[in-house]
């Protein structure tokens, strides 16, 4: 393996000193395949298209002082401190663990609810993932583009607001529902509405032909690292406050990007060294009929098989509760994925019916005060199988991501402002000149 080993010469000011100081670069990016290393920014590796992984300087977490998400800095990819009150809050559950039986039931609540100091306020744990990417991209003067079922979309435009970055977003007409703002939507903000009858890849398809234009960039969903270390504060904020690592993480799964980002982190904080326990057993679920990784799980597949673990997807996503988890092309065979995450930590995968997730929500919410989404309810409806089928024990130590929720919360705090698009594609092959009103074209 080549060793790259760059330092850089930066001089910095100080008053009339002026310092030569040396400084190695904060992180590199390692191939999860064959282990090839990256200095510059990219997206999957050139040798072999497998995820690349962010290997950070320094291998111990030093917490900073800052409030929300910033104070992982240390474990993001990006330069500067983020400031924002926008993180993962951790919380010790004593009603809905009661009801279940468990002694050692912590939550990672992802949304807004200022009574336990959460102030996610789009509401899902996307925020995460969209702070850093923006930041990273801050100052390359470049448009991201990226497609989304509702709760990225609102994220990514909620920090467009915030710091002026330019996003370009591609909405199924199914998640325009969901496009609401808690402030004035700002001119950086242009949404694409999707046709009738196209579905979230049909996003994606219509996102990579924009992203291909000059003056734009891919915002590289599950290959980008500033989305997965940016999910992977879950993680880390619930080893901080557990003070070791859970031996249990259930999260409700559409790519599985957030499963990735916390076996990531749990890596991490493994090599740290101070935070006992293994590798925490994930247990990922999907909202039946449409639960493609769960189909290839069951079976012990890597491969997931279209005509067998997915047949006739647009019909079965629109009889999903939950159908924002509802993506057909997740990183889930590709190295460095979600078979790989699960592999690695023995875990397993649910297939939680709508009734299932229903009932589950609804209990989480009468127990623990708060209301939650629908993916939400689909973790919750998880565990309540895994302690039904004793996968868990009542003194393990379990980590549920409440991937969304408090927007009824929000509500009594803010005035929601409504996105409108700015242009609708019937399908994904539009041209291109039709939807997108910008000089770049020309
Ligand atoms: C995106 C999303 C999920 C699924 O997350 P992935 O790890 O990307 O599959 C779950 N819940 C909510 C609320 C989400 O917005």
């Amino acid at each position: 393996m080549k060793q790259f080993i760059m330092t850089y010469l930066k001089t910095i000011s100080s008053g009339t000193n002026t310092i030569l100081h040396t400084w190695d670069p904060k992180y590199d990016l390692v191939c999860a395949g064959c282990s090839s290393v990256f200095t510059e920014d990219r997206l999957k590796c050139s040798n072999d298209g497998a995820l690349l992984r962010a290997n950070y300087r320094n291998k111990q977490l030093i917490l900073k002082d800052v409030p929300g998400m910033g104070k992982f800095h240390d474990w993001l990819p990006i330069h500067e401190i983020m400031t924002t009150e926008s993180g993962p809050v951790t919380y010790r559950s004593t009603e809905l663990a009661a009801e279940l039986g468990l002694n050692n039931l912590y939550i990672s609540f992802n949304g807004y609810w200022p009574e336990k100091g959460a102030y996610i306020k789009t509401c899902s744990f996307k925020e995460l993932e969209a702070f850093p990417t923006v930041q990273k991209t801050t100052g390359k003067n470049r448009s991201l583009v990226l497609a989304s079922a509702g709760n990225t979309a609102r994220a990514f435009s909620h920090v467009s607001a915030m710091t002026g970055q330019e996003v370009y977003i591609v909405v199924p007409s199914s998640g325009m529902l969901r496009m609401w703002l808690p402030e004035k939507p700002t001119d950086s903000i242009h949404i694409i509405q999707m046709g009738k009858n196209c579905d979230y890849t049909d996003s994606i398809h219509l996102a990579d032909r924009i992203a291909a234009l000059p003056g734009m960039q891919a915002e590289g969903g599950a290959r980008n690292v500033a989305r997965r270390d940016g999910m992977g504060t879950v993680m880390l904020d619930a080893a901080v406050t557990m003070k070791r690592m859970p031996d249990h993480y259930f999260q409700a799964i559409g790519s599985g990007t957030g499963g990735i980002a916390a076996w990531e982190a749990a890596l991490r904080l493994r090599e740290d060294g101070r935070f006992p326990g293994g590798l925490p057993q994930l247990h990922l679920s999907q909202n039946l009929p449409f639960a493609p990784m769960y189909n290839a799980w069951k079976a012990g597949r890597r491969e997931i098989i279209k005509d067998i673990d997915m047949p006739d997807p647009k019909k079965l996503i629109h009889e999903m509760y939950a159908d924002i988890l509802s993506n057909r092309e997740p990183p889930y065979s590709v190295a460095g994925g979600v078979y790989d995450a699960l592999s690695s930590t023995k875990g397993t995968m649910y297939g939680i019916s709508n009734n299932e997730a229903k009932k589950a929500q609804q209990l989480f919410e009468r127990y623990e005060g708060i209301d939650i989404f629908a993916p939400a309810g689909v973790a919750v409806a998880s565990l309540i199988e895994a302690v039904n089928e004793h996968k868990v024990d009542s003194e393990d130590h379990i980590l549920l991501n409440i991937t969304g929720g408090g927007v009824k919360r929000l509500e009594q705090d803010h005035t929601l402002s409504k996105i409108e698009p700015e242009s609708i594609a019937e399908n994904a092959n539009v041209p291109l000149e039709e939807i997108i009103k910008r000089k770049v074209l020309a």
